[in-house]
């Protein structure tokens, strides 16, 4: 029995089932280095999907690490009840990279308890426990988060206590909506926030929840400015405004640092995690002042605001500000974009390639249609492997193979990828 098949056994014995692996044989990783990741039988891969966008500036960068390092060996853990510098510095460079005025920021150590606390300032703060999420959405898996996720395939539970309508948004494939051009499925989805609106008596809603790319569900992007138009008819009725930043912060859109500035809109409330301690727990949300003060008794969350992670995400930060990574992304998406545009237009089976900056998926159906292919998508993934490459999966009929490089990622790498791309698309032609 080889190490791999020993360490799967003792996955399945003591993992819970509805945990599983990616491939039929699954790859145990032991080591990464920038875009790579090395296995336990010493195979290379090209990592396109980062431990779920999460280690954002490559494997092992060296500016995370010594960061790390340097501050394992000065203190690892000491709470929001004590002062330190790196959480101080960081809540100050998020709460400044934020755009929204007079920002706090409050750190929780996943993107499920980011958006959890969200859910909680905005009921605070309008005295309601009725909120409004977007169709195809994913929100996280603590309760609050499962009730605004919208497919009972990623929910366990429908018994959180909040009251949830979902509207249309950017996934327009799967929408009585598909056929109209971006400027009329935006005038539809609007419509029908509207109708919503209208019949949940709209002084009660708390606030709309959105991703501004749909991450889980598969990178439905959106026609600019959608949810600035959506925001507006919040804004009348004084419904708030959070945008799930989880997937899409940090400069992984390429055009700007964040999802929500594609739109003319600025959130009340935004919340980060994933990509932003390049693989050492960070999460948070970044609220207006009144509506974080809105809350007045303890929400103590232990290792929020720890200060290994803050001084991982700092050095993340930096990193991505001080070598123009959101740029790098803008240009390798844009060379993603012009090679694989044509080999998606050419294979029927792919029935949309979109993202946005270096985020990209291909949605798997029958040939011609939007019939979901998920037997075909699994093909795809596994081919991916045995072509070197890492992937992921996702859509709300797990028909979604989902791609996103490193910001740093070079062109010889992103080519790398495509050829790899464009073998596992012939592959299972
Ligand atoms: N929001 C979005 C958009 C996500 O993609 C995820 C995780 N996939 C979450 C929230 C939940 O984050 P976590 O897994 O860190 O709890």
């Amino acid at each position: 029995m080889t190490m791999t098949d020993e360490l799967l056994q003792r996955y399945r014995a003591t993992l819970p089932s509805f945990l599983s692996p990616y491939y039929a044989d699954p790859i145990a990783i032991d080591h990464g280095s920038g875009s790579y990741v090395w296995d336990l039988d010493g195979n290379r891969y090209l990592d396109f999907f980062g431990g779920v966008l999460t280690t954002m500036i490559g494997h092992d960068h060296p500016a995370v690490t010594a960061a790390v390092q340097e501050q394992a060996a000065k203190v690892m853990h000491t709470s929001t009840l004590y002062l330190s510098e790196p959480m101080i510095e960081f809540a100050e460079a998020v709460a400044e990279a934020s755009g929204i005025p007079d920002a706090r920021v409050y750190f929780t150590p996943s993107g499920s308890e980011a958006n959890d606390a969200a859910l909680l300032l905005a009921s605070s703060y309008r005295k309601s426990n009725q909120f409004l999420a977007i169709r195809n959405s994913y929100h996280g898996r603590v309760f609050s988060a499962q009730a605004i996720t919208s497919h009972s395939s990623w929910r366990s539970t429908s018994h959180s206590g909040l009251q949830v309508s979902f509207v249309h948004g950017p996934y327009k494939l799967r929408s009585p909506f598909r056929d109209l051009d971006d400027d009329a499925f935006a005038d539809a989805c609007v419509d029908d926030l509207v109708q919503v609106l209208d019949m949940t008596s709209a002084g009660d809603v708390a606030a709309m929840i959105a991703e501004p790319i749909q991450g889980v569900g598969g990178f439905a992007t959106p026609p600019d400015n959608l949810f600035g138009r959506m925001g507006k008819e919040l804004s009348n009725r004084g419904i708030l405004f959070i945008a799930d930043e989880v997937q899409t912060g940090w400069g992984r859109t390429g055009d700007h640092f964040w999802g929500y500035q594609a739109h003319d809109i600025v959130p009340d409330m935004l919340t980060f995690a994933k990509g932003v301690g390049n693989g050492i727990t960070l999460a948070g949300v970044v609220a207006r002042a009144d509506i974080m003060d809105s809350i007045n008794v303890l929400q103590f969350s232990t290792f929020g605001g720890n200060p290994l992670s803050a001084a991982a995400g700092l050095a993340t930060l930096r990193t991505v500000q001080n070598e123009g990574l959101q740029d790098n992304a803008k240009a390798m998406g844009e060379r993603f974009a012009a090679a694989m545009t044509p080999v998606a237009d050419a294979t029927p089976w792919i029935a949309e390639m979109r993202g946005r900056g270096l985020m990209w998926a291909f949605e798997c159906c029958e040939p011609g249609g939007i019939e979901p292919d998920k037997q075909r998508t699994g093909e795809f993934h596994e081919a991916c492997k045995r072509h070197g490459l890492l992937v992921g999966k996702g859509g709300l009929y797990g028909n979604v193979v989902r791609l996103a490089p490193m910001l740093n990622v070079t062109a010889d790498e992103l080519d790398e990828g495509i050829e790899a791309l464009r073998a596992a698309i012939a592959d299972v032609s």
